[in-house]
């Protein structure tokens, strides 16, 4: 089965959360971007992936376009480590993690699909089977930065069935004001996307040791810092999880190899797909870590991860963005029911994006 057309499908997706501000790169949340990589084959089979593309939407297209697609077309779709194997190290030069990392990421998640599909399984199956029918989920919270609105989503999400929360704040008085309302039998999990120096994580830690936080997500800057993650997390006693911004099993291993983590998070749009993410959770699992992937998708970034915590890590919470977007590629397939969402039973990641969705939302 040969691949004959890998093409790039950039969408943006209008979407509110509840306040305004927080940005991301020169970005911010006004609207979801997409880059979903189609993949056809001479069998008939089109696979679908996504690339991780918040706020990088063009560069990743770019990538994926005019250094992924050359290299993939013409290959055989079923040799899926080979080919992933030939491309990192024919991009390496361009770097080897980030926007390269994100477009390979897109391609392999379509390759599954496309596998799946070939086997009338779904992707869970080739994985070893889902030990789960649903997943729990944690609602996670974007940016109040603001006393009053972090209390009325954190009660709005516990109201909706979620029993854990996760903030992304970064002001003591906002966090503190947050595990006000939810209560201890929730777990409240804490993102602080690498603000602090080590020095200044260990002192803010040691003051929010008390709430009882389930974990201290990426304390420090910069994220590859295993040695500073790991004096975080003894010095104030809060396991630390990190590695959303870890590409490939290889940059996992040097976070191990420090100690650096109680929890492990791959993020399948960025680490370079399901073949990745599985040698990221075969490690995890050797080291004796948990694993809690990162997964603010509403794509089929979203869906491999379901399927990947469904196989490998029964015991991981699904990451839901806690935000509000003007249309959904599934339906409500992703929209979590008492803080629940089922993992997918049809072929391959169980379900191909709405094409009503893609003609409304598709931008250049
Ligand atoms: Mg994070």
């Amino acid at each position: 089965m040969k691949i004959v057309r890998v093409e790039a499908v950039p969408l943006s997706i209008p979407c509110r959360y509840g306040a305004e501000g927080w940005t991301l790169g020169a970005g911010g949340w006004k609207a979801l971007d997409f880059c979903l990589v189609r993949v056809d084959t001479d069998a008939g089979i089109t696979g679908w992936g996504e690339a991780f593309s918040y706020s990088c939407r063009r560069a990743v297209v770019a990538a994926l376009t005019d250094m992924i697609a050359p290299i993939a077309v013409g290959r055989d779709a079923t040799d899926i480590a080979g080919l992933h194997a030939e491309i990192q190290k024919r991009l390496h030069i361009f770097g080897r993690f980030g926007i390269t990392a994100f477009a390979l990421s897109g391609l392999d998640i379509a390759l599954w699909d496309i596998a799946g599909k070939a086997a009338s399984k779904p992707l869970h199956a080739l994985l070893g089977g889902a030990r789960r029918e649903h997943l729990s989920c944690y609602a996670s919270l974007l940016r109040y930065a603001d006393i009053s609105l972090v209390a009325r989503y954190c009660e709005q999400a516990l109201g909706e069935g979620f029993g854990a929360i996760k903030l992304h704040e970064v002001s003591e008085p906002v966090i503190a004001a947050a595990r006000a309302v939810v209560p201890r039998e929730a777990a409240l999990l804490l993102d602080v996307n690498c603000e602090w120096s080590v020095e200044e994580a260990i002192a803010v830690g040691r003051r929010l040791a008390p709430m009882g936080l389930e974990w201290f997500e990426e304390p420090v800057f910069p994220p590859e810092d295993g040695t500073g993650l790991r004096a975080v997390g003894e010095a104030c006693g809060i396991p630390i999880a990190a590695g959303e911004n870890c590409c490939f099993a290889t940059q996992f291993a040097a976070l191990f190899d420090a100690g650096a983590v109680q929890y492990a998070q791959p993020s399948v749009t960025k680490v370079g797909g399901v073949t990745e993410f599985r040698k990221v959770a075969a490690l995890a699992a050797e080291r004796g870590i948990k694993l809690a992937p990162h997964s603010p998708y509403f794509g089929p970034g979203a869906l491999a991860t379901l399927h990947l915590i469904a196989a490998l890590a029964p015991a991981a919470r699904f990451e839901y963005f806690y935000l509000w977007a003007d249309a959904a590629l599934y339906g409500d397939l992703l929209v979590p029911a008492r803080g629940d969402v089922k993992v997918p039973q049809g072929p391959g990641l169980g379900a191909d994006p709405d094409p009503d969705v893609l003609r409304r939302f598709r931008v250049d």
